[in-house]
């Protein structure tokens, strides 16, 4: 089952305990995917990117993450590790790149496997990619799982310009799987859990887009395995070199920060990160006012995988180590896959996806008619919102809740200002007024409460 037309896998938990209805999520959703219902946050699946933009600006911690146990790996007799470059970015100097793969072993796994180690293959297929479409430039990374869904949703005539490329941790998987069958190992005792830094990237393994399903056994927190080799990091017995294969180059621990993907090519590139600025380049490019480019690099977090809202660390301060550690490695360009012709044909195969389909956001519906008779009546209803995108009704603008309202999911006594008007006019008594605010906000939301967490608090 392809998952391009199907509903998208989510992997975020709203904790209604903890959540206290700030609204924060609601404003910064990208894609207004977030509204407050009956005193409860609703996160709309359809719009939904999994940028994880909600997540880093809850001051309540209240937006988990749907993570796998740990204990899982015991299930099978191979236990691999599939960790990115930018976990190895999360630790003190004392803890170097050694005690952290013998930590994995030490910790249960028997492999410990870098993401980018066999990068070489996504270049070739990226210069492939440009080739293939010279007609059609540019072609548009598919290496962030928010942006292809963010194109698929809201700039669908863009879809075709996305690379049929899988990202670094499939290549990884099928890299490992077939180094161990090689050596007679069965597949099905093969376990791989990819340590993710995303929230797109477990969205990107359960339901992976234009692919039936992920060859990856689960997703682990990085908070967690970062605890636990902390733990006993210090203490690893002699780490045994034969476990690790050494295919890292400087390109591949660069590869998930910000300009990875361009930096090393001679074509026109051009790198963004951070979820707005790459709206602002997809609005141009469906303009078609971009020219000239040959492959964008689009990144749905500020300074890209350093940033995945699932590190704990300092953003700056991981790409400062990914870069000086990018300095003790060879080059990709002098260990290129040629060492071993052929050897990496069917992987390139396999790392190619089905067409990636559009999945328009149909904001007023899929008839036609109806959703012209729908976006009137929204036009209508905005020439009475106040438009000051307070969010207090439990939408991120009052454009949406004029479209919310159009779609028959809100009502114009959601709107505290006209809800005022019409207290003044006679037309709705005030404790009636009052009861509509808390059902949405609460009951006790009104009473006096000195402990509130505010935007201050945000993580960063
Ligand atoms: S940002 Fe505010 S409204 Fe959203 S989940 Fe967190 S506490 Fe609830
Ligand atoms: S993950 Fe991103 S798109 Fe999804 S609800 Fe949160 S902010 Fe909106």
């Amino acid at each position: 089952m392809m998952h391009d037309n199907e509903t998208f896998h989510h992997a975020l938990i709203v904790d209604d305990q903890k959540c206290i209805r700030c609204t924060h999520c609601v404003k910064v959703c990208p894609t207004e995917a977030i509204r407050i219902v009956d005193g409860k946050v609703h996160i709309r699946e359809e719009r939904c990117v999994d940028c994880g933009e909600c997540v880093r600006a809850c001051p309540q911690k209240a937006i988990g993450i749907d993570h796998d146990d740990l204990e899982l790996i015991h299930a099978y007799k191979y236990r691999v590790a599939l960790f990115p470059s930018v976990f190895v970015g999360q630790f003190p100097e004392r803890v170097t790149e050694d005690k952290i793969y013998a930590s994995f072993l030490e910790l249960g796994f028997t492999h410990a496997f870098e993401v980018e180690q066999p990068i070489g293959v996504l270049k070739e297929l990226i210069r492939d990619e440009i080739k293939a479409n010279k007609s059609d430039l540019p072609v548009i990374s598919s290496f962030c799982p928010a942006i292809v869904r963010l194109i698929q949703i809201l700039y669908p005539s863009l879809t075709g310009h996305i690379a049929r490329v899988k990202a670094p941790h499939d290549l990884a998987a099928h890299y490992v799987i077939d180094r161990l069958t090689r050596k007679g190992v069965a597949p099905s005792d093969i376990g791989l859990f990819y340590i993710t830094p995303c929230v797109a990237k477990i969205a990107a393994v359960k339901a992976p887009v234009g692919e039936e399903k992920s060859v990856i056994s689960g997703v682990i927190s990085p908070t967690v395995m970062y605890n636990k080799i902390m733990a006993v990091a210090d203490d690893v017995p002699p780490f045994d070199k034969t476990k690790l294969w050494k295919g890292l180059t400087k390109e591949g621990i660069q590869w998930s920060l910000t300009h990875g993907e361009t930096w090393w090519q001679n074509s026109r590139t051009m790198a963004v990160d951070g979820i707005h600025n790459a709206i602002k380049i997809l609005e141009r490019l469906e303009n078609d006012e971009i020219k000239n480019i040959d492959y964008l690099e689009l990144r749905a977090c500020d300074r890209s995988c350093a940033a995945g809202v699932l590190l704990a660390q300092n953003r700056f301060l991981t790409v400062e180590r990914l870069k000086r550690r990018a300095k003790r490695y060879p080059s990709d360009e002098k260990k290129t896959m040629t060492e071993e012709p052929g050897k990496y044909a069917t992987l390139k195969e396999k790392m190619t996806t089905a067409e990636i389909n559009p999945r328009p956001l149909l904001r007023f519906g899929a008839d036609m008619e109806k959703a012209m008779t729908r976006m009137q009546r929204a036009r209508n209803i905005m020439c009475h919102l106040p438009g000051i995108d307070c969010g207090a009704c439990g939408a991120p603008t009052c454009q949406a809740l004029a479209e919310d309202m159009a779609n028959g999911e809100a009502k114009m006594s959601d709107c505290i200002f006209i809800q005022q008007l019409w207290q003044k006019d006679g037309k709705v008594e005030p404790d009636k007024a009052l009861e509509r605010m808390e059902k949405k906000w609460g009951e006790n939301r009104f009473d006096p409460d000195c402990t509130k967490i505010g935007a201050k608090n945000e993580s960063n």
